[in-house]
């Protein structure tokens, strides 16, 4: 197939579409819960999985199909299950992949989300978790255990942006038979293709970078035709955690133009990071674009690009830091990220507040830390809206 050889811009924009008899340029939106058969023996065909083809939407429509296919080639897996959003894309990977009496390790550093869907949902049903640092290699072998199904990992992580060795990861996890999965919402295959670097499974929020523009929630699991394409599947069939095929176009809209807006991320993200790094009231900058960050080799080895995640400290504490949220006149006070808008957090009172005091301090959440995600504004007027707090701070 000519798809085989097209670069990532290219599949970014074409790959995963059939046109129907109609010649619709554009990809087509198909809002149908079922699909008619041409005959009872077809429906038996269907059913009975010895014809391919559409049965029901739950589990497959065409407009979710082009969007599955579109994000695998990007991601260069064989198979990839939609969901219905970020969290159900890591619940069916647990619910698929998972029986009593596994565990899994996970960096401590994740979605908050995340570490409460497995302590508090997962966790009930016989399945066991260690949290360990995520840059710490010895941490994650320590915890392998005879049982350890799975290894759980976000890099760069949020809000302080550290990065693990994935490929280092990926062969401890192999070395104990376990499987290693990564969240790429942060990257993106734009900047990161964890499957390349021997990651097992990819999870994404599409809500994030691939629609870009904060419309609508989606997820998606990348990985082989045997976990994904079956046990992950069956999750989708039996479960219903199913992505709707109005925000499957959104998304496909999103991906055409993934690698053009995650450069242009990047770009802010650098200027922004560089130019609070030399802001006398700023204490200290976690962007993994910056000399200054501990894993910045790792970072131009690992990925294309360093993001568009952006977090820094403000002298004076959370006073400080509230002024600086506060001061601003443009930037959208709220937790979302991967938008076109430049989002500014305090995760001390928001995304982290639910941690202790003890909890935080050893999640490096200062209560002088600020969040961006940058978006595509000009930088001078992010900066100037920015400076309007840090000058009084
Ligand atoms: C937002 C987010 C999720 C959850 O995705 P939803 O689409 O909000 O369910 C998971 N992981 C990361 C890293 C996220 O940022």
């Amino acid at each position: 197939m000519i798809q085989n050889e097209w670069d990532f811009e290219t599949l970014a924009v074409r790959a995963g579409h059939v046109r129907t008899n109609e010649g619709e340029h554009s990809e087509a939106i198909f809002p149908t819960s079922s699909f008619v058969f041409s005959s009872a023996a077809e429906a038996a065909a269907r059913f009975g999985g010895t014809e391919p083809g559409n049965i029901y939407a739950r589990f497959t429509n065409p407009t979710v199909r082009y969007f599955q296919e579109r994000l695998a080639a990007l991601e260069g897996g064989e198979s990839c299950v939609a969901t219905s959003s970020g969290m159900s894309a890591i619940l069916a990977v647990m619910l698929g992949l998972l029986k009593a009496g596994d565990h899994v390790v996970c960096s401590r550093a994740v979605f908050g989300t995340t570490t409460l869907l497995l302590q508090n949902i997962i966790g009930k049903f016989g399945i066991t978790f260690s949290f360990v640092d995520l840059t710490d290699m010895a941490a994650w072998e320590a915890a392998l255990q005879p049982n350890t199904r799975l290894l759980f990992v976000e890099t760069p992580a949020n809000p302080l942006t550290e990065i693990v060795d994935i490929r280092a990861l990926a062969d401890l996890a192999h070395g104990n038979g376990s499987l290693l999965v990564v969240d790429n919402c942060f990257c993106t295959p734009a900047l990161q293709r964890p499957l390349a670097l021997g990651a097992d499974i990819v999870v994404h929020s599409a809500t994030k970078y691939l629609d870009g523009q904060g419309r609508a929630l989606g997820g998606a699991v990348v990985g082989d035709k045997e976990r994904v394409g079956r046990d992950i599947f069956g999750v989708l069939r039996n479960g219903g955690v199913t992505m709707s095929p109005f925000n499957a176009w959104i998304f496909l809209k999103g991906i055409e133009t993934l690698a053009l807006r995650m450069r242009a991320h990047c770009d802010n993200a650098m200027q922004l990071a560089q130019w609070l790094e030399n802001h006398p009231a700023v204490e200290q900058v976690y962007y993994p674009g910056l000399v200054s960050h501990p894993q910045h080799v790792l970072a131009q080895q690992q990925q294309s690009g360093f993001g568009g995640i952006v977090s820094f400290v403000v002298k004076g504490g959370q006073e400080a830091a509230w002024k600086v949220i506060d001061a601003t006149q443009m930037l959208s006070i709220t937790a979302n990220l991967g938008d076109t808008k430049t989002t500014i957090t305090h995760p001390a009172t928001t995304t982290h507040g639910r941690l202790t005091p003890e909890q935080k301090a050893q999640a490096g959440i200062a209560a002088g830390l600020v969040r961006l995600s940058v978006g595509l504004e000009s930088i001078h007027d992010i900066q100037r809206d920015l400076k309007r707090g840090l000058d009084l701070a």
